[in-house]
């Protein structure tokens, strides 16, 4: 009886369910990060980025937020600013929402970032790698030290070196192994294509004070229980009148 034609649109299910999944937590860089995966890593650490000659680049970052919508931000105290994170913290702390030990998984924490080849992955070119300092880095500088081994990044005569993370408890454990041999770069066009990490306009994502607030109202799960099976986007549910100077405890940087 009711011939009327009505358009529709057909859905896109890949569409939908990439949005259905897309993280939505904000990064502090702009290109993808290479971090090590569980198991056996092989990666190649490249020169330095300019003249300073440094191998690293060492930042401290916040993270926040629940296991899918991790946050993390650059603390704003390693540039001699105010940071809210850094404030939260204490105020939570003087209120007594957290306790010392709960608020210590917010602190900064730092980490080395060099540029690098994932041998595993080379199609990936030149990537930001992301390495704990005293688990890896440290002894990764022990090694270039040693004449025995002398520097890894060198284009001819350096050597790769193997990453094994494995993680049996809380936190990952890490071996460090340098090849035995040198061997040139696999291509030395790599040379041309390393990030300046020292880049705060096009590389690193330094959000500012009020945008550290925002984020933290977004996904901070202090106060909100369950959040891993929440789809909620998390209201605002601090507390915003507890005053700052209660306490004064300084939050250790570490910076
Ligand atoms: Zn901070």
């Amino acid at each position: 009886m009711n011939s009327e034609i009505v358009n529709y649109y057909s859905p896109n299910f890949d569409l939908t369910e990439k949005e259905v999944a897309q993280r939505t937590a904000p990064s502090y860089c702009k290109v993808p990060i290479w971090t090590p995966k569980e198991g056996q890593n092989l990666i190649r650490i490249l020169p330095p980025w300019n003249e300073k000659g440094l191998v690293f680049k060492v930042l401290a970052l916040h993270w926040f937020g629940s296991k899918n919508n991790r946050v993390a931000t650059l603390c704003l105290r390693q540039f001699q600013k105010r940071c809210y994170i850094c404030e939260i913290i204490q105020k939570l702390l003087a209120a007594e929402v957290l306790t010392k030990e709960t608020a210590r998984v917010y602190y900064a924490v730092k980490r080395a970032f060099c540029n690098g080849l994932d041998l595993k992955e080379l199609d990936k070119g030149v990537q930001i790698m992301s390495l704990p300092i005293k688990k890896v880095v440290q002894s990764l500088i022990n090694y270039a030290k040693d004449p025995e081994y002398g520097d890894f990044t060198h284009p001819e005569n350096g050597y790769d070196i193997k990453i094994e993370k494995e993680t049996a408890g809380l936190y990952p454990d890490y071996n460090v192994i340098p090849a035995r041999k040198s061997s040139p770069l696999p291509d030395r066009r790599y040379l041309k294509e390393l990030y300046n990490l020292d880049d705060f306009e096009n590389i690193w994502i330094v959000h500012s004070y009020d945008e550290q607030k925002e984020l933290w109202n977004i996904y901070a799960d202090v106060i909100r229980t369950e959040e891993e099976e929440s789809d909620e986007m998390g209201e605002p549910k601090l507390p915003e009148d507890i005053p700052l100077e209660v306490g004064k405890k300084e939050v250790d940087l570490g910076v």
